[in-house]
């Protein structure tokens, strides 16, 4: 049941299966968005803690230790446990996850069995990751044993806090590597409490280490570590770019990157235009607009503009906003105030720009950080809000005329992250699908995210990929073996 008064039982960095404080002693606060109260402290991390985590993750990694030597099969199940005891959890873990974040309820709830799903998935692969055997010349055996990278950096963000804790640990753990998490400093609640389970699930002291802090401070020290293998990084193009080059000045480490997106969703003519609206809606409104593959351009073609936007924007108003423990609550507030004033800003540049607000444009009250759900019509390849990611309830409606002009609209952006298309035409699904510069290109839907598929971005929309198969490759090394045969 939703209940905002839910208690806050761990609240310090997780070391080596305890929670400690942090050494400078320092906290932070995390507030409820709702209405910008105090929900805790928490125990601010900086480099003296991800150093010591990073020695906790660096003994369990050891030859001999008891992480490295358990059967395969054996860490799957304890990813199961984990997955089970989250479960088990998940009404305490969505509430933590709803005050944190400001989300639905609900919508922390789908979040959380999402979580599961990704725990279970990559659980079953544990005893499933294999080498090959290479015919390879000369008189050799030569083979490649697939190995964990070592011990890893994950940074995440604020948007689905435990997803994506659970999108950066399912292939980390089925690897068998050891892990220094850094939740974001809006939403360190639910990572601590899942690291509490993790030990409950039984695993060894060091596999699993949770450093809540500041990013220029914890990630900064996770990002430029000597001792660190491997950094796993999702949030914005401009930190991920910090991120990639401390990785570099430092060890060379290996990065992974999931970035910002800004991604074009065409709607064409032969479209049923009320479901192409509702499709268009939740591709840019769920989680009040604040997540990296938001289509968040949304091209329709002429024919059908008009009659589009008026049913866009009447689809907007109709949703209600309001505090993320009320049941009918569709539109939570916005993370925080750095947030809030960012869309607000978003929101005041596209006005000056000459789009036209079709409803919504301003904030809701100064309770919390509420923003009405926004629609902007008339809005041009060049404006600000057609550019850059807002991350907020805003959506733009962009009118093209054909295919190829709207493909090459659509790839005009240094970002790649997700596309869709509705249409009824296989050619232009087709075409577009070739064309398109992005690692998921969703086709009459959208946000078809799940732990089978890999998830990343093309140019500025990151490096490497996250979920499905693919999603392990980034934890591994492959090492190649070859034996001279003598007989
Ligand atoms: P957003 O814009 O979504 O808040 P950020 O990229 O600022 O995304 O933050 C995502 C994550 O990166 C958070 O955990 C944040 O603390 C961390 N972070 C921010 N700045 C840095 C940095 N300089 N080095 C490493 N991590 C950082």
């Amino acid at each position: 049941m939703a209940n905002p008064n839910v208690k806050v039982q761990y609240n310090q960095i997780f070391i080596n299966n305890t929670f400690v404080n942090s050494i400078s002693g320092k906290t932070f606060v995390t507030l409820n968005p709702a209405n910008k109260l105090k929900i805790a402290d928490v125990a601010e991390g900086d480099k003296a803690d991800v150093d010591l985590a990073v020695k906790a993750a660096r003994t369990a990694f050891q030859i001999g230790s008891k992480w490295r030597t358990m059967d395969a099969s054996a860490r799957g199940l304890l990813m199961t446990k984990l997955a089970d005891l989250i479960d088990e959890h998940k009404v305490t873990l969505a509430n933590l996850e709803s005050l944190d974040n400001g989300k639905p309820y609900d919508d922390s709830l789908l979040d959380i069995s999402a979580a599961v799903g990704t725990l279970k998935y990559y659980a079953g692969f544990a005893d499933k990751i294999h080498g090959k055997t290479i015919p390879a010349d000369g008189p050799y055996l030569s083979f490649t044993k697939p190995q964990p990278i070592g011990v890893v950096g994950q940074i995440i963000p604020w948007n689905y806090p435990i997803l994506m804790l659970t999108w950066k640990w399912g292939p980390a753990l089925a690897t068998g590597c050891t892990i220094v998490l850094k939740p974001a400093e809006q939403t360190p609640l639910t990572a601590l409490y899942v690291a509490a389970l993790s030990k409950e699930a039984g695993f060894p002291e060091g596999v699993i280490n949770v450093v809540p802090g500041y990013g220029p401070t914890a990630g900064q020290a996770i990002a430029s570590h000597q001792d660190i293998n491997k950094v796993a990084f999702t949030g914005s193009t401009e930190v991920g770019k910090i991120v990639m080059e401390e990785a570099a000045k430092s060890n060379l480490k290996r990065v992974s990157l999931e970035l910002g997106g800004k991604s074009p969703l065409l709607v064409f003519d032969d479209v049923d235009v009320d479901e192409a609206v509702s499709i268009a809606h939740d591709a840019l409104f769920s989680n009040m607009g604040q997540s990296c593959c938001a289509g968040s351009r949304t091209f329709v073609q002429e024919g059908i503009y008009d009659k589009f936007v008026e049913k866009a924007a009447k689809m907007a108003s109709e949703k209600k906003v309001g505090d993320q423990f009320d049941s009918s609550t569709q539109i939570g507030p916005l993370v925080d105030e750095e947030q809030f004033n960012k869309v607000l800003g978003m929101i005041e540049s596209g006005k000056k720009e000459g789009a036209k607000v079709e409803t919504g444009g301003s904030k809701v009250g100064d309770t919390g950080y509420f923003v009405y759900p926004t629609v902007f019509s008339n809005v041009t390849d060049e404006m600000k809000i057609a550019r850059e990611e807002i991350f907020g309830p805003v959506q733009q409606i962009i009118k093209f005329k054909t295919l190829d002009e709207a493909i090459e609209r659509a790839n005009k952006t240094n970002y790649g992250l997700a596309a869709g298309i509705l249409s009824k035409n296989i050619n232009t699904v087709l075409k577009y699908i070739e064309s398109v510069d992005a690692g998921s290109v969703w086709v009459n839907c959208y946000d078809a995210v799940n732990a089978q598929t890999p998830f990343g971005g093309f140019k500025q929309s990151g490096h490497g990929r996250e979920l499905g198969e693919d999603g392990l490759k980034e934890y591994l090394e492959i090492k190649t073996i070859s034996i001279k045969k003598q007989f």
